[in-house]
């Protein structure tokens, strides 16, 4: 299964692991190997990271913890309190280093200092009232993004992953919809 990295910030890519939440969930994580490839796809994070059984299902934790506060962002409703302190708890600890070079930045770090950047880069998002943060306008989609385009009127997670489907989709129903013979 690929990866993609279109939401704008590696807590919400790391909450569109889980595809389709609502109708039939897909997991994109499905082993610890899973999860150092994804962290390896991912430009801001770390090349190279080893996830065992425990930060494995640590990083699972998070992925559902912030998700559920995202979600209490985009309905505004007050955040989960027991989703609050396991994002809070994994943005308490170490975090990985940086280093500028003239190639950019590199992080270098081990998985739970990547976790812990990950938690502390998504409280960022959920605190700044100003970001717009939606979630795809695509039936079934259930990934969640920052909408950075001018007057926020980005629809889809991605053009590739929904905005295409969606476009083609009303295509082929406008051709069906078409009388015969004219
Ligand atoms: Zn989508």
């Amino acid at each position: 299964m690929y990866f993609s990295f279109v939401s704008g910030d590696p807590a919400l890519d790391l909450t569109g692991t889980v595809l389709s939440r609502r109708d039939e969930p897909v997991d994109a994580l499905a082993t610890p190997a899973d999860l150092e490839r994804w962290v390896a796809e991912c430009d801001e994070l770390p090349d190279r990271v080893t996830a065992d059984s425990a930060t494995f299902e640590s990083a699972l934790s998070l992925r559902e913890a912030f998700y559920r506060l995202a979600l209490d962002r985009v309905l505004d409703r007050h955040f989960d309190p027991r989703s609050l302190e396991i994002v809070n708890d994994t943005a308490a600890g170490p975090l990985p280093t940086v280093e500028l070079s003239d190639a950019g930045l590199r992080m270098t770090g081990d998985l739970p200092a990547v976790l812990s950047h990950i938690a502390r880069s998504g409280i960022a998002v959920l605190a700044d009232p100003h970001v717009c943060l939606k979630e795809c306008g695509r039936t079934g989609c259930t990934r969640l993004y920052l909408d950075r385009s001018r007057g926020a009127r980005r629809t889809w997670c991605g053009m590739d992953e929904c905005g295409n489907r969606v476009k083609a989709a009303a295509y082929r129903a406008r051709r069906r919809a078409r009388p015969q013979g004219q």
